[in-house]
Formats: structure tokens, C-alpha cells, sequence
């Protein structure tokens, strides 16, 4: 029998299953998709092109521990992403900063924002338009209104099918001007690729003794959540990693959580590049919200051939084929969630864990770290 049923083998799954393998633990891993690496997970399409199936990755993160952890099982390439974002006729660099500046102002005006913004704000620094909107200066509640517009309002609309009113003015407010030459999406002190792509190191992190996985699992076939944890119609003694979605592991008894979907529109173009950048947003035009370029990301040479990728974002539909990708975070669903958990509460054996299963947004890094901690925490216990 083994010690541990971890269900899913994403980041969350994954990391955990190692981790407690090599504790001596003996694993079983349950991933309902033919493959490995959850939504991270990347294949080469058929035209030869490296891809990521469920969206872009980029990994980048500040904690040591956590690009130390992976490092055992990938090299890195260096990258570091940049995003254009695409307005109308105009191409600038996003985050907005003193670069993307200098691309839609005319010269005068944009030296006379840049200096007026340095004076303000400093140099090196993410000013939020909220904070601009308050300035006494015209010029710079100009600049917020323009960020807001032409970079906020219609891709937020897309990304979550809101009317502008919807907006949380919150989450407008914290939109950011980045008072820097620094192009880069990120500023993470590691970041970076897997050198051959997610998928070898998820294949290098779950290679163990201990470890066993079964892809094409669905571990409602499984398991069930009875007085005790039933596994194959027995009781189970070991303990659970869920990395799922909670609604779905009670049959939505207390109704489904809301969620953002994505399709995702693959096109191969016979062109070494498509466009000038990794990704490159549509924040005021065109149906989608963003155009990636996995030859940027993955560092791919081929001439003559590029498989480009078209996001467009919808509602989830609860019980289809859609997949849940982001959370939709607000008071409301919160506490219908708090009724998940709460229920989940009464099985002292079953752990939660990864961005389904808590309902939040996070990054790979983020998910690395809460399992490290949760399996220091489990190892530490007897
Ligand atoms: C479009 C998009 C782009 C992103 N880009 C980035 C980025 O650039 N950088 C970054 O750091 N993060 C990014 N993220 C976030 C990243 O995807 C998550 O941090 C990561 O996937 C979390 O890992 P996880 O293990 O919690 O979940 P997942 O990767 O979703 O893994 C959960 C796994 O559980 C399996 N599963 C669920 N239920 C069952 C069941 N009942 N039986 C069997 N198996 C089951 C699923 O099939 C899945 O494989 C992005 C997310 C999205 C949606």
C-alpha cells in the first residue's frame, strides 16, 4: 500500500511527490491527463515547434530555495521575457516605462513626462496610476489616464469579461508605471527556461523508485470521500495530496466555483519569426488578449517555420471540457469555497494544495515554494 495518493502532477503534485519519495515515502501519482507537468506542460507540435499546450510559462522567482530545487532536475536557459503591447497603430513595451514612453509621445513630451516623473517618483521605481491620478500635475494625471486606457481598460474587459464599471477601481489603481529602461517583464533575480522544456524535468523530478504514475487516472474512479478515504473500495490509512478542484471532488454539492477559461488558437506560419517579441499584448484591438511566439521562449532555431498562439478568454462552463484556469477571486466565491473547505476539513488525511484546490492565482515559483514547506511540515511530524 503506499504512504501517499498525491492527485495531480503539476508543479504541486510533482515537487511533493519527490520530496516525500525521497523520504523514504512510496507515492502514487494520479493525473487524469495523458501526461505529466500539469499545466506547465510542453510538446512539440506538428510541425516540429516546441509548445506550451495550456498557455505561456516563464519561470522567474526571488526564492533561492526554490530555483535551487529545481536546478536538480533542469538546466536553465537564460531569458527574460518582454511583452509589447500592441494600441491601435502604437508598440511599446509593458509594463508601461520611460522606453514605452518615448514610443508614443512625441520627443519633447516625452522628455518633459520622463523628467517630471524622476523628479516625482525617483528612478527604479513602479508607480502605481492610482498614486498619479493624485499628483498635482497635470501632465502625469495625462500619463495615468493614457496607461489606464491604452493598456488596463480593454484588455482587462477581455481577460475578464467585465463591463468597465465592473472594474474593481482597487485593482485599476494598482496598474503600474515603471520608472525604468528596464524592458523586462519580470524583475526576479532568477528566471529563466528549462533547458529542454517543462516536460524532461518533470520527467527527471518524478524518475524515483518510490514514486509511481498513472497518467489517464481520474481519481474520482479511485478514490472517494466516504466516512473514511476510500481507495479502490478500501479504506486508506496513507495520507492524500489533492492538487484538484475542490468543487469538483465534492460533486459541486454546494454549487460550482466560477472560473475564467482560455482558448487557445495555435497557427504555424512559414516564417523564421512572427512578430518581434515573445508576446505581445492586443490591449485595446482584436478579440484575443495576447500573441505568443514559443520560439522566443523556448530559444528554438528553425528557419522558415514559427507556431504562434492566439489567447482569447471566456467563462468556464462547470462539468465540460473546459479547463479552469484562473480563479474568479471575490468575496462571494471566497466564502463558497470556505464551504469546500470546510468539508474537506473533516478528513484530517486529505491536503490541499496548488492553485485548483486552494482557488487562487499563483505562480510556479509560489506553488514550489507551499510544497517544499508542506512536505518540511510533513517530514517533520513522527
Ligand atoms: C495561461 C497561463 C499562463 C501562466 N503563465 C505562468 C508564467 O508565465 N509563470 C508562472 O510562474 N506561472 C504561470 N502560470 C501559473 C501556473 O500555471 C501555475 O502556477 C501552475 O500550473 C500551478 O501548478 P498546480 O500543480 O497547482 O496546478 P496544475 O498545473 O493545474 O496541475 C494540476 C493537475 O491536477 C490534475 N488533476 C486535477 N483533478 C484531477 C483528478 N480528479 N484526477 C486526476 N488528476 C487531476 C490536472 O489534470 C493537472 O495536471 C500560468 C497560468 C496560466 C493559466
Amino acid at each position: 500500500m503506499f504512504d501517499y495518493i498525491i492527485v495531480g502532477s503539476g508543479f504541486a503534485g510533482s515537487v511533493c511527490a519527490r520530496y516525500l519519495a525521497e523520504a523514504g515515502k512510496s507515492i502514487l501519482v494520479l493525473e487524469r491527463r495523458p501526461h505529466i507537468g500539469g499545466n506547465a506542460y510542453d510538446c512539440t507540435d506538428e510541425n516540429g515547434i516546441l509548445i506550451h499546450k495550456y498557455g505561456p510559462h516563464i519561470f522567474h522567482t526571488n526564492e533561492k530555495r526554490v530555483y535551487e530545487y529545481l536546478s536538480r532536475f533542469t538546466e536553465w536557459r537564460k531569458y527574460d521575457h518582454e511583452v509589447l503591447a500592441k494600441a491601435g497603430e502604437l508598440e511599446f513595451p509593458v509594463p508601461f516605462n520611460l522606453n514605452s514612453l518615448h514610443k508614443v509621445f512625441d520627443q519633447e513630451k516625452a522628455a518633459k513626462l520622463e523628467s517630471k516623473l524622476v523628479a516625482a517618483y525617483g528612478m527604479e521605481k513602479k508607480v502605481p496610476i492610482g498614486e498619479m491620478r493624485e499628483s498635482e500635475d497635470a501632465d502625469i494625471r495625462e500619463l495615468a489616464e493614457f496607461v489606464y486606457k491604452n493598456v488596463f481598460l480593454n484588455y482587462t474587459v477581455k481577460q475578464w469579461g467585465q463591463k468597465p464599471e465592473e472594474i474593481d477601481p482597487g485593482t485599476t489603481a494598482r496598474v503600474p508605471v515603471f520608472i525604468s529602461r528596464d524592458n523586462r517583464y519580470f524583475q526576479d533575480s532568477y528566471q529563466g527556461m528549462p533547458l529542454y522544456g517543462y516536460t524532461p524535468m518533470f520527467e527527471n523530478m518524478l524518475d524515483h523508485p518510490n514514486i509511481t504514475v498513472s497518467c489517464s487516472s481520474e481519481a474520482r474512479d479511485r478514490l472517494s470521500f466516504e466516512d473514511d478515504i476510500i481507495f479502490d473500495g478500501q479504506k486508506f490509512d496513507g495520507k492524500v495530496i489533492y492538487t484538484g478542484a475542490l468543487d469538483e471532488l465534492f460533486g459541486y454539492e454546494f454549487g460550482a466555483l466560477p472560473y475564467r477559461t482560455l482558448d487557445f488558437g495555435f497557427e504555424h506560419h512559414g516564417v523564421t519569426y512572427y512578430q518581434s517579441h515573445g508576446t505581445v499584448n492586443y490591449t485595446v484591438d482584436e478579440p484575443y488578449t495576447r500573441i505568443t511566439e514559443y520560439k522566443y521562449l523556448t530559444g528554438q532555431k528553425k528557419e522558415g517555420s514559427t507556431t504562434i498562439m492566439k489567447e482569447f478568454s471566456r467563462s468556464y462552463r462547470p462539468e465540460t471540457e473546459d479547463i479552469p484556469y484562473y480563479a474568479i477571486i471575490n468575496d462571494e466565491n471566497n466564502s463558497l469555497y470556505q464551504k469546500y473547505l470546510s468539508k474537506a476539513k473533516e478528513y484530517e488525511n486529505l491536503l490541499l494544495l496548488g492553485r485548483l484546490a486552494e482557488y487562487k492565482y499563483y505562480n510556479m515559483d509560489k506553488i514550489v515554494s507551499l510544497a517544499l514547506q508542506l512536505c518540511d511540515t510533513l517530514t517533520e511530524e513522527k
